[in-house]
């Protein structure tokens, strides 16, 4: 079975209310080959949500107690996003999941590279929240991008 990112197959449950919708990974739900799972809603988010990116490292430090996921207000929302991180592996593991497709770029989701914590579109290196605890659980975490550009 393949866990996939919900924004990804067309659900609304980005934090403005939009989806990131990539027909090859809805097909895999409509062939039964996946589920799909948002991180950020098992961890008590709501749609719509204010933006929030990782300040001063990557998911690996959050994970470490290194570095924070904050709004663009300023709270500290580190606690919610590692409760979904942890509550993704969970669903992961009960579902015998060979390989996670999760989207580029996210807080949460992101698995080469993620916002740099300064809300200005500025990218870095770096996995998401969700992403270092699978990777960590020796789980194979890729993006939306890979998978669409391997799988045909
Ligand atoms: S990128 Fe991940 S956390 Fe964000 S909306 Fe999509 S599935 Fe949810």
């Amino acid at each position: 079975m393949i866990l996939v990112s919900s924004c990804l197959v067309g659900l609304k449950v980005r934090y403005n209310g939009t989806h990131s919708l990539n027909n090859k990974i809805r097909k895999l739900i409509e062939d039964n080959k996946a589920i799909a799972v948002c991180p950020e809603l098992l961890g008590g988010f709501s749609t719509p949500r204010e933006p929030a990116e990782i300040i001063g490292g990557d998911g690996e430090d959050v994970l470490n107690s290194k570095a924070k996921v904050i709004e663009i207000s300023g709270k500290d929302v580190t606690k919610l996003y590692i409760k979904g991180a942890y509550e993704t592996l969970k669903q992961a593991i009960e579902v015998g999941a060979t390989i996670v497709v999760l989207k580029e770029y996210s807080p949460s989701c992101g698995s080469s590279m993620i916002y740099n914590g300064e809300f200005k579109s500025k990218k870095i290196i770096g996995n998401g929240v969700t992403t270092a605890l699978l990777k960590r659980n020796g789980i194979q975490v890729i993006s939306e991008e890979l998978f669409s550009d391997n799988i045909h």
